[in-house]
């Protein structure tokens, strides 16, 4: 089987009736790369940027952040890569910057939150980010995202940060992508709306799914309601895949489900356009894609959600599919 997905390496991802996608991998450190290539993953779908941080003893200054996002945006053979800006907060401490308490961490003060209210660390990733989108093609996503002022909030400071950058000479690529990840209901169901503003989309279920079903994501007695397939969560998948496409934009997952082969025939059904999973489930997944109809699937996705009550009857969906094509 490795040897058959080896063959992959260098080929596009391919649908059997001809449909390309893309998948990417994600990242938390350059030094990730060496699996990224070695995998042949069609650029970065996720770089958790909040390592640089959290591997710092103190904030990460914006030459050592350019650096880093510089040697990412090199090192991916002219692939596009999605920069998520710091997700700090919910389970990810940062012990320099000194956070109150909070019963519900990860419904409190975390991610773009943290970002729109301490702008001084914000600004200054951005700044980074900007420096280094002359060195490769850059995606720049927001995480965290509940409400459209958010979003426009955010990219209002980008965006002058951007015009300060360019005013003092500095080179900054025209061609960054501004997008958010979709990991709070209030923004999957207001997709139709967001997808009139931002360049992309990228699905965060690891996220989108606990609050979704109101189940922690690190909890083992409440993880039976962890459900990706459920088909609420389809359901909403399927509204933000449609609005998304609706406005031209292009929606990624990166969430665990991105690289769950029983997940990978609903995404595909659903029309997701590029699947970000670590390196390791690149090749699998591609030889994946290629044993699927993606009109099959489209069907699929479609009983899925139309006509299925229960996770469990949507799995039995997908396995005559995994037998058909065995
Ligand atoms: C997600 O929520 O699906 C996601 C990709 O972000 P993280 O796992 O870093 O919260
Ligand atoms: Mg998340």
């Amino acid at each position: 089987l490795q040897a058959e997905w080896q063959k992959l390496k260098n080929a596009k991802s391919i649908t059997k009736d001809g449909k390309q996608i893309e998948i990417a991998a994600n990242i938390g450190t350059p030094k990730d790369l060496v699996g990224v290539n070695d995998n042949g993953a069609e650029g970065i779908g996720l770089y958790r940027t909040e390592f640089l941080y959290m591997d710092s003893e103190d904030f990460p200054t914006e030459d050592e952040q350019f650096e880093a996002y510089k040697e990412v945006l090199e090192g991916v053979n002219g692939n596009a890569v999605v920069v998520r800006t710091m997700d700090i907060g919910g389970d990810k401490e940062l012990p320099y910057l000194d956070l109150p308490e909070e019963m519900n961490p990860f419904l409190g003060y975390r991610a773009v939150r943290i970002s729109l209210a301490e702008t001084d660390m914000f600004r200054t990733q951005l700044r980074a980010l900007l420096r280094a989108s002359h060195y490769g093609k850059l995606r720049i996503m927001f995480p965290m995202i509940a409400t459209v002022n958010e979003f426009r909030d955010a990219k209002a400071i980008l965006e002058e940060e951007k015009e300060a950058l360019v005013a003092a000479g500095t080179p900054v690529s025209d061609e960054i992508q501004v997008g958010i990840m979709i990991e709070i209901p209030a923004a999957a169901v207001l997709a139709h709306q967001f997808a009139k503003e931002v360049d992309f989309f990228s699905i965060g279920t690891n996220d989108l799914i606990q609050y979704t079903m109101a189940a922690d994501r690190m909890n083992e007695r409440v993880s039976y309601l962890y459900q990706p397939y459920n088909p609420s969560i389809l359901t909403l998948l399927k509204h933000v895949i449609d609005s998304a496409h609706a406005e031209g934009k292009w929606v990624g997952m990166c969430g665990e489900m991105a690289g769950d082969q029983t997940a990978v025939p609903l995404l595909l059904g659903l029309g997701l356009d590029e699947f970000s999973m670590s390196a390791s489930s690149v090749l699998k997944t591609r030889s994946l894609i290629a044993k699927l109809d993606s009109k099959e699937m489209e069907k699929l996705a479609d009983k899925a959600i139309n006509e299925c009550s229960t996770v469990q009857e949507v799995i039995a969906l997908v396995k005559e599919v995994e037998a058909s094509i065995a």
